[in-house]
């Protein structure tokens, strides 16, 4: 679906590119739309333009460069990418030497089409090039062009960005962030097969492929060395970890090697497919010490005919059998998951389901969404659509049931006492600590800064919709 040719094409203006500081250092600004999968990809341009000297600041206005990580995942997403790509016009008109990328979903999807669209927009680069970002940038600087990079296989990764954190977080200057190196996302396979019939995934990150497991934990050792204290492994499935690769493992095999051959204190990862969800599997969140005890697990629908039109392959009864044997394995398990509401063809019966589901399952927490058609996807044409002030009744009520059985849950944790890892200080209440249970509950308490990136034992004594508070016991 996508070129897979690189197009130059001439740009009038070339201008020498002002220094942030006099240590020779450029402002990049990052925005990321999306998933966890951008939030990654965004980390690894800012490592890769390290090398060129720039350095992420937090204002737009003192950007050289902005990067842009798009998301196509929902209609909101993109909608929200477009107005975002149209207001940075008077910033480029003020300030022509910045150059804005494009990179993601959208990016992959429209590639020259968003150059059309934007003509001051630099570079668009496809979600398979990430790598080559620097490189792009550089050949954009010196020829004064503009250029869409959407090669059709991937450009790999660098082993200059494997593993390091963003720029100078062991040097943090004050035109660095501050560091936010306790968790750190490693991607352990990209792509989908699946193709769920909503989903352009599978469109815009291409078939999935796993990196070797020597590469994955050469990157968490490195995170380790930085600081890192808890590893979330990414992947659209990641229980088909390790097919296609030369060497014979699995994602049990890969999770086992990084509890044994790392030191991470913290494993987690997302997303698990409920169809592929093992017993083995299943069996580490009892067995591997440093797996947090959390899974998110999306079910999208409780009616077997929209799971069936959803092409998920599995029934909700079958899901709620594997939740059941989960729980049972690991008692102490938090389950999240994702729900569409107001699929294509969505009666109410087939809603009522969902909520029926709900209802037995009792989630820690839910996602929940409603549908909107993606471009190319099978779903987008399917005539029978949900009405938007239907679906958005229905989202509401499965939305209200959600919250009072997570507040439910929230509130049986008060006065238990749980181990704590700290990220940082909290947003919300000055002077507190904020940090997670293994559940992935959030946790406030108050607490020296000298406990950030430390496992602390706090005692729960509030629960809110979101969050707990807590009353920190010792280190
Ligand atoms: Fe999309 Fe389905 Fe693959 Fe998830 S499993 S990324 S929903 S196609």
């Amino acid at each position: 679906m996508n070129s897979g040719a690189a197009s130059l094409r001439p740009r009038s203006m070339k201008m020498p590119e002002p220094l942030l500081n006099s240590g020779g250092l450029r402002g990049l600004y990052v925005r990321t739309f999306g998933c966890q999968m951008n939030e990654y990809d965004s980390l690894r341009v800012q490592r890769l333009l390290a090398a060129m000297g720039y350095v992420p600041v937090d204002e737009i206005g003192r950007a050289d460069v902005i990067f842009l990580n798009t998301c196509s995942v929902r209609g909101k997403a993109e909608q929200k990418v477009h107005s975002f790509l149209g207001s940075l016009r008077r910033l480029k008109d003020a300030k022509p030497h910045l150059k804005i990328i494009a990179g993601g979903c959208v990016a992959q999807q429209l590639g020259e089409k968003l150059l059309d669209r934007f003509d001051h927009l630099d570079i668009v680069i496809g979600t398979r090039a990430v790598s080559s970002v620097a490189q792009v940038l550089q050949r954009v600087q010196e020829s004064g062009g503009r250029l869409a990079w959407l090669p059709e296989t991937d450009d790999g990764y660098q082993m200059s960005e494997i593993g390091f954190p963003t720029p100078d977080l062991r040097h943090p200057t004050p035109d660095t962030r501050p560091p936010t190196s306790v968790t750190a996302p490693v991607t352990v396979m990209q792509g989908c097969n699946n193709y769920c019939s909503y989903c352009i995934v599978p469109y815009v990150r291409g078939p999935e492929r796993s990196r070797p497991a020597g590469q994955i934990l050469e990157e968490i050792r490195l995170l380790e060395e930085s600081g890192v204290r808890e590893i979330l492994l990414l992947g659209q499935n990641v229980n088909s970890y390790g097919r296609g690769l030369d060497e014979k493992i699995t994602f049990v095999g890969l999770l086992r090697r990084i509890a044994r051959q790392t030191g991470v204190a913290r494993i987690r990862f997302t997303t698990s497919h409920p169809k592929d969800l093992t017993d083995e599997l299943m069996s580490c969140f009892a067995e591997i010490d440093p797996l947090c005890k959390h899974l998110h697990l999306p079910v999208q629908a409780g009616s077997d005919r929209i799971l069936a039109r959803m092409n998920r392959g599995y029934t909700a009864a079958g899901y709620v059998e594997k939740i059941r044997r989960l729980r049972s394995i690991c008692p102490e398990i938090a389950l999240t998951s994702d729900v569409i509401v107001g699929f294509p063809g969505e009666t109410e019966d087939d809603f009522q389901k969902t909520m029926e589901l709900l209802d037995e399952a009792r989630f820690d927490n839910l996602f929940s969404f409603r549908y909107s058609d993606r471009p190319n996807t099978r779903a987008a044409a399917f005539s029978d659509k949900v009405e938007n002030s239907e679906a958005a009744r229905r989202l509401l009520e499965l939305q209200s049931y959600q919250a009072d059985i997570t507040l439910g849950k929230n509130l049986a944790e008060v006065g238990s006492v749980r181990d704590v890892l700290v990220e940082g200080t909290s947003r919300a209440s000055n002077g507190q600590m904020t940090g997670r249970t293994t559940q992935n509950r959030i946790v406030n308490f108050e607490a020296p800064l000298s406990s950030i990136g430390q496992i602390c034992s706090v005692k729960v004594v509030f629960a809110y919709s979101h969050s707990l508070k807590g009353v920190f016991i010792a280190k």
